[in-house]
């Protein structure tokens, strides 16, 4: 790890965020003792990268379980029990709200205001050290999104953005998100409505695209990113 901070350093490059944490939930409280120390672990490295701050992707439920309730709590319990990592690292928290689709295996935490709801909770004091990640691919549908960007801006708890496009007629649930500009989302909105709560952070492209993007020349699509959020975001 302290390598890639050297190697990183050099190259003048900042790292937005550190991606991502270990799922919270655990079928058993070893588990989830181990889940939350594989992240206190993971902060530490983030910490070592210099990151703005640690993605943290919650996790669903435990497989075999339908207590969706129970894994929303385990999810709270585990970021309080972070909150004196992030603070003895000095990275905060971005709590990414994941498209309720991911509700069973990826994340029980599934829009913005839920994420506030949890912020306020743990960091009642707004102590800087806990936000969200907002991601368009997640939260573009969400009938509260105006609303719920504006409180986050308030609360100054955005601490990431990410974009890509929602594509019309999408083939798979993680790996067909699309390049800016070639799906529904509208792009420009909401980034002025992020940049206008007050974000001045950078704006992270997140393109998870086995059959498309992946496939293609990586210099190619990274001029094609450049000239999308030059021009459709
Ligand atoms: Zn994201």
């Amino acid at each position: 790890m302290a390598q890639f901070a050297r190697q990183i350093k050099a190259l003048d490059l900042s790292v937005t965020g550190y991606c991502r944490s270990t799922y919270l939930p655990g079928a058993t409280p070893a588990e989830f003792s181990a889940n939350v120390e594989a992240n206190r672990a993971a902060l530490r490295d983030a910490a070592t990268l210099g990151a703005r701050c640690f993605v943290m992707v919650v996790g669903g439920m435990v497989p075999g379980s339908r207590d969706l309730a129970g894994a929303r709590n385990q999810v709270l319990d585990g970021l309080s029990m972070l909150m004196d990592a992030a603070r003895e690292y000095g990275v905060p928290l971005a709590l990414e709200p994941l498209h309720p689709m991911y509700a069973a295996n990826r994340a029980v935490v599934n829009t913005l205001a839920q994420a506030l709801d949890i912020c306020e909770t743990v960091d009642p004091d707004r102590s800087g050290l806990i936000g969200v990640a907002v991601d368009v691919y997640h939260c573009w549908w969400d009938p509260e999104l105006a609303s719920s960007i504006a409180a986050a801006g308030k609360a100054d708890r955005i601490l990431a953005y990410h974009v890509c496009d929602w594509l019309y007629d999408t083939q798979d649930m993680l790996l067909d998100r699309g390049m800016m500009g070639d799906g529904v989302i509208d792009l420009p909105s909401v980034r002025s409505r992020v940049e206008g709560a007050g974000y001045d952070g950078l704006v992270e492209t997140e393109i998870f695209s086995a059959q498309h993007w992946w496939q293609r020349e990586p210099d190619e699509v990274l001029s094609i990113c450049a000239e999308r959020l030059q021009t459709v975001c």
